[in-house]
């Protein structure tokens, strides 16, 4: 037997079914028409964001960052929530503004911007979070060309790194940001050159548990950006902090103390370092804004015995839910939360392996999981999937195609 992850507080059982948003997972598949189907729940990203405010010191705004979730009504629900968003290319960019955003409040990361999205995002207005001299240098060109002073930052490869955390991409080489001892430099010639200056971006890690990690690491960027800030000798107009925080997937994974952090934080930003007086500050976050909202519904299309073991076959799999069957950046497979959405107040009382309908071994929903008995025609919620789910999964793979996505 292996156990599942927990899984996030606010789900009901609405008639012994898994309920979101107040209506049965039976329900929702019906109008949606089909399964798989990634359901997002709004009353669950209003909780989180409630939970981020009241936390946070005022002064913090929080920025989504599109590329855990860039569902059309997702991104436009989240428009009337965050105070901005991070963008990774100009597909995204596209997103935003059919949603109707601000370019104004949109910044743009990421390695390897083209210039026709450089193009883009400054005829826009959107903030490019420079990622090297080279891109600097060739977003000034095209300014100069389209006649519009690009608004430029600066994302900084720092030297420390958000310990206990997921992903590193902060420390050492990195292809992420402009290494910290050579950010005053080209922030001067890009401010000499006729850029709009706006600041600094320092992101240091993702999916972060550790509270005291977290602390740590803001602690660390507010006094880097304001070291930086000094040797630019220009005012910061705007400071992304990163963000980091994760969420629990796993048993035994507990959640950040959102509390604390905002406690910590709120200590840190009365006593900034005098370089940053004036300087806005915001986190950028996706996973911990949307991740635990959404759920992904697949449908129980055989039952089968294999030499003892019994395998629930779905209609779903690792082309829609690459992380939950391990193969996202995991070195041993462990179970997300799951269970059987329309058998949610059943005991458990049989232990099941629920696969994909994918060709391949890799294609694992949940190993040797205790779940009630089950047929051919439930429902299998797996949870957490509201980040790096439907658009981080080679949907292509094998032909079955995308899953249908709905907010609720
Ligand atoms: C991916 C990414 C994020 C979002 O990370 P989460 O773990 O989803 O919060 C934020 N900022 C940058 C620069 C990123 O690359």
């Amino acid at each position: 037997m292996k156990p599942v992850g927990p899984i996030p507080a606010g789900y009901d059982t609405l008639g012994g079914e898994l309920a979101i948003g107040g209506r049965s997972a039976s329900d929702l598949v019906a109008e949606a028409g089909r399964t798989p189907l990634f359901v997002y729940s709004r009353a669950l990203m209003d909780a989180r964001m409630a939970d981020l405010r009241a936390a946070l010191p005022q002064r913090v705004g929080v920025n989504y960052a599109v590329k855990a979730n860039p569902h059309p009504a997702v991104i436009a629900h989240m428009a009337g929530l965050v105070d901005g968003f991070d963008i990774a290319s100009s597909g995204e960019l596209a997103l935003c503004v059919a949603a109707g955003i601000d370019p104004r409040r949109i910044s743009f990361a990421g390695p390897g911007k083209r210039d026709d999205e450089l193009e883009a995002a400054i005829r826009a207005g959107v903030t490019l979070n420079c990622e090297s001299e080279g891109e600097g240098m060739r977003a000034l060109a095209i300014g100069r060309r389209l006649g519009i002073a690009p608004r430029i930052a600066i994302r900084v490869n720092p030297s420390f790194v958000m310990t206990g955390s997921g992903m590193k991409m902060g420390g050492g080489a990195k292809p992420f940001g402009v290494d910290a001892d050579k950010v005053p430099a080209l922030a001067k010639r890009l401010i000499g050159e006729g850029a709009e200056w706006r600041g600094l971006h320092i992101f240091t890690g993702s999916q972060t548990l550790s509270t005291d990690a977290i602390i740590e690491a803001q602690a660390n960027v507010l006094a880097l950006a304001g070291e930086l800030t000094e040797a630019i000798g220009h005012g910061c107009p705007k400071l992304n902090m990163g963000g980091g925080l994760g969420i629990p997937y796993f048993p035994g994974d507990t959640p950040v103390d959102l509390p604390r952090v905002g406690a910590a934080l709120a200590e840190r930003v009365v006593q900034l370092p005098p370089a940053l007086a004036e300087t806005e500050l915001c986190m950028e976050m996706g996973r911990y804004l949307v991740g635990e909202a959404g759920v992904y519904l697949t449908r129980i299309i055989d039952r089968k015995e294999s030499h003892g073991t019994t395998y629930l076959v779905t209609d779903g799999g690792l082309h829609h839910q690459l992380a939950a069957s391990g193969n996202f950046g995991t070195v041993v497979r462990r179970n997300y939360p799951s269970a059987i959405a329309t058998r949610y107040d059943a005991e458990p009382t049989e232990e099941v392996n629920i696969v994909g309908c994918l060709c391949t071994p890799l294609d694992r929903l949940a190993d040797n999981a205790m779940m009630p008995r089950a047929e051919m025609g439930d429902l299998v919620a797996v949870f957490c999937a509201g980040a790096y789910g439907a658009t981080a999964s080679p949907s292509a793979f094998l032909g079955h195609g995308p899953a249908a996505e709905m907010l609720v």
